[in-house]
């Protein structure tokens, strides 16, 4: 049975107040009971991490990272590590976001290299893939995402499987306001899975958590969350309301 993981990705979002106060804030509106159904965490930008550790002192709300490069230390201006992220209290770190992608030109060779370094760090990566709309549209997804996987995990073992979630985010889907229905979600997700089988056994497959991400929000949580192999969220926009991601969060108790 898979403990559903929720997790909210700040993108650059924030500043030094608001980002306090929406940890404080998503804290006091979560109390125990969620935290038997749901792992919850937020991801700020890296500026405001030290912050919102603070804020989430005491709470059992985890923290992530959006980034983070593969390099222990050096000349790598405006890079930071793994262990600087340790340091922080990060437990989670997103990985192959579609604008890192996208807009920021990370390729899947670049990524594998930061899952290797971020599971030998220690943290635990969010490892994001999806097709863009074109390629949806011209029966693309399943080879996309099987590419995206393939070379994202290549050299990952089974023991580290256990730390990475594989988050499938539509890009047509993120910050559109467009969701996957629950069926297209679950359709790609169950393909994710068979994949996983086929590249580790039946006990990592069954074992690995995947999050759907693509404009989630209180309306079309649980629908989404209802799906067998839908084993959580990685939301964006609706992450940065307490109230939204509250009650994202409070549809998977
Ligand atoms: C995301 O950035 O991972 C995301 C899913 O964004 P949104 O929820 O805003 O679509």
């Amino acid at each position: 049975m898979r403990k559903l993981f929720i997790a909210g990705n700040w993108k650059m979002n924030t500043d030094a107040k608001s980002a306090s106060a929406l940890a404080l804030g998503l804290a006091k509106a979560l109390d125990a009971s969620v935290y038997k159904a749901v792992d919850v965490a937020v991801c700020p930008p890296f500026v405001y991490l030290q912050d919102v550790a603070n804020a989430l002192a005491g709470s059992k709300i985890s923290l992530g990272a959006q980034n983070v490069y593969f390099e222990d230390n050096g000349a790598f201006t405006g890079e930071t590590s793994c262990a600087m992220l340790k340091d922080l209290c990060c437990e989670y770190v997103i990985l192959g976001h579609s604008e890192r992608r996208h807009v920021l030109g990370e390729t899947d060779a670049l990524i594998n290299k930061k899952m290797h370094k971020a599971l030998a760090s220690g943290l635990k990566p969010i490892f994001a893939v999806g097709e863009l709309l074109a390629q949806r549209e011209s029966n693309e997804t399943d080879k996309v995402v099987k590419t995206q996987i393939e070379k994202g995990l290549a050299g990952i073992t089974a023991e580290q499987m256990k730390d990475v979630t594989i988050a499938y985010e539509p890009v047509w889907a993120i910050g559109t306001g467009k969701t996957a229905t629950p069926e297209q979600a679950q359709e790609v997700h169950a393909a994710i899975r068979a994949l996983i089988l086929k590249m580790y056994n039946k006990n990592i497959a069954d074992a690995v958590r995947i999050q759907y991400g693509g404009s989630a929000k209180p309306s079309n949580a649980a629908e989404l969350l209802g799906k067998q192999d839908v084993d959580g969220l990685l939301v964006g926009g609706a992450s940065l309301k307490v109230e939204d991601f509250a009650g994202i969060i409070k549809a998977g108790v």
